[in-house]
């Protein structure tokens, strides 16, 4: 299966097939946070937040130390976030990932379409486990549109999914809400909108 054979050509490779990425975010997790979208997902949800990341096919391939000092170069962030696409189709180099920025100091949270129950068990994703031990918080399960939340206090974006508090020091850090938008201007001057309503805005 094609992404099979691509999750490990970038395991052989020791590179993250990037979809996006941004720092100093605030509507992707606490604090202050790199966000590193990846590519690829299966699941195609209905109003996806985020479609252009489904292809399974090569994007932007860097290696783990060339992000992992993009992270670090940004002395405004706090933590990590990966999204998707599908981070857990990745996980045996994000978890590389993940293990470099703690040793700096900063926290690591990841979504997933994938319950915690399905990355525990037997056809989990090639170093699921092994990402899952990394991380500080981790929100779980797919988008379900007849589900969706849309109220500003609540991490998660529909009601099936849940937040899993893995680092017990990051119980009082609750604080952000899937409900907002937030709009980065880039070097290059391109807009990158993320947040939950971000694919309303991109299609008015
Ligand atoms: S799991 Fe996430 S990235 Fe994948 S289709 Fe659903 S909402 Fe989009």
């Amino acid at each position: 299966m094609r992404r099979k054979s691509l999750q490990l050509t970038l395991y052989l490779l020791d590179r993250v097939n990037l979809m996006g990425y941004v720092d100093e975010s605030e509507v992707n997790g606490p604090g202050s946070r790199a966000v590193v979208w990846v590519q690829g997902c299966s699941r195609h949800c209905r109003s996806c937040f985020n479609p252009a990341s489904w292809a399974f096919e090569v994007n932007q391939l860097m290696p783990i130390e060339a992000l992992v000092n993009k992270i670090l170069s940004n002395p405004h962030n706090t933590g990590v976030t990966f999204s998707g696409g599908e981070p857990f189709w990745q996980a045996h180099t994000l978890a590389k990932v993940a293990r470099k920025v703690k040793a700096a100091g900063l926290n690591v949270m990841a979504f997933t379409g994938f319950t915690l129950e399905e990355l525990r068990g037997t056809n989990s994703p090639m170093g699921a486990e092994e990402l899952l031990a990394e991380l500080d918080l981790l929100i779980d399960g797919p988008y379900v549109e007849s589900l969706a939340v849309n109220i500003p206090s609540s991490p998660v974006s529909s009601s099936n999914q849940r937040l899993h508090i893995f680092n017990p020091q990051m119980q009082d850090q609750i604080t952000w809400a899937s409900d907002q938008i937030e709009i980065h201007i880039l070097k290059n001057g391109d807009r990158l909108f993320t947040g939950y309503r971000r694919y309303e805005v991109e299609n008015n």
